[in-house]
């Protein structure tokens, strides 16, 4: 079945790009009613703005969202992610400002607020979109592919020239609640070089060593070094997981990411539904359900991060 929030669940922080401070909330809605945020800081017009890949406005350093009226919000993949591998299909999300806090750089507070509170079912069963062809987008940059799979698989190839990252790669089945086990407390990163290039372009303008591993070289900058020997591909992992969620369903599919980014996986949604005979919507049951993200985890399974 289809679930939501059973509570509201709220947060507060500053925003990792535009430096502003938000208080987000994530209320419970109804079967159908999909992720959708509100801006409540604005009064006029239409402040409701949907979490769907076609509402994306593609920007390389996060994803951000802007409805028909202009009203955006950015930074949300975390927030999707954590909603994502917890399995919540539907809630509005509140926020008072531009940008979704960034809280300690990971989902893991997300995740542990969303399951502190619970999950409600609700009476609909869970529609999930299924792969049937192979769907590829390549950039100058690197490739992303969805093709199909059972449940939700995901393979991540990233290379970068400091030693403190190298070449990772990882693959993981996000079935049962891996995403919060594996990927959920794993942090945002960059280099220190390109710290100064987004602060001179009004970016990165709340990022600290607390809520960013920064890396230089071999040397890792943040204080308490790295969560996980491989923390950097597994964010890439949960910055997938967060983007692919705008599908606006589960997706049941393989997924592969080579230096992909967000607006890499952006492209790959748009690539997927421009071709109708790439995917099928299906009616989740039985032993299917198991093998979507999110189904089974209990809340002290959350990673104990500091
Ligand atoms: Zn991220």
């Amino acid at each position: 079945m289809q679930t939501t929030v059973r509570a509201p669940i709220a947060f507060a922080g500053v925003g990792l790009h535009s430096g502003r401070n938000a208080r987000l909330t994530i209320r419970p809605a109804g079967a159908e009613h999909g992720i959708w945020f509100k801006r409540t800081d604005i009064r006029l017009g239409d402040t409701m703005v949907p979490a769907i890949w076609d509402a994306v406005d593609r920007s390389p350093l996060c994803t951000r969202i802007r409805n028909a009226a202009g009203v955006e919000v950015q930074t949300i993949e975390h927030v999707m992610a954590a909603l994502a591998g917890c399995g919540v299909h539907n809630a509005l999300v509140e926020i008072d400002g531009p940008e979704v806090p960034i809280l300690d750089g990971s989902a893991a507070p997300f995740v542990r607020g969303i399951l502190s509170r619970g999950l409600r079912s609700l009476n609909a069963p869970v529609r999930a979109l299924e792969v049937l062809e192979p769907v590829t987008v390549q950039t100058d940059n690197g490739w992303a592919r969805l093709s199909p799979g059972q449940g939700l698989t995901m393979d991540f190839h990233i290379s970068f020239a400091d030693a403190a990252i190298g070449t990772q790669e990882k693959a993981l089945n996000l079935s049962n609640g891996t995403f919060v086990r594996e990927l959920s407390d794993s942090r945002t990163f960059c280099r220190r070089a390109d710290v100064d290039a987004m602060r001179a372009q009004g970016l990165a303008l709340g990022g600290t060593y607390d809520n960013a591993v920064v890396v230089e070289g071999d040397e890792v900058l943040s204080p308490g070094g790295l969560r996980h020997a491989d923390e950097a591909v597994r964010h890439k992992m949960l910055d997938a997981l967060g983007d692919l969620a705008l599908a606006g369903r589960p997706i049941i599919g393989h997924y592969e990411g080579y230096k992909a980014g967000h607006a890499m996986t952006n492209l790959l949604l748009h690539a997927l539904f421009r071709n109708p005979a790439a995917f099928r919507l299906v009616e989740v049951a039985g032993d299917a359900r198991a093998r979507l993200p999110g189904v089974g985890i209990q809340p002290e399974e959350i990673p104990a991060v500091a």
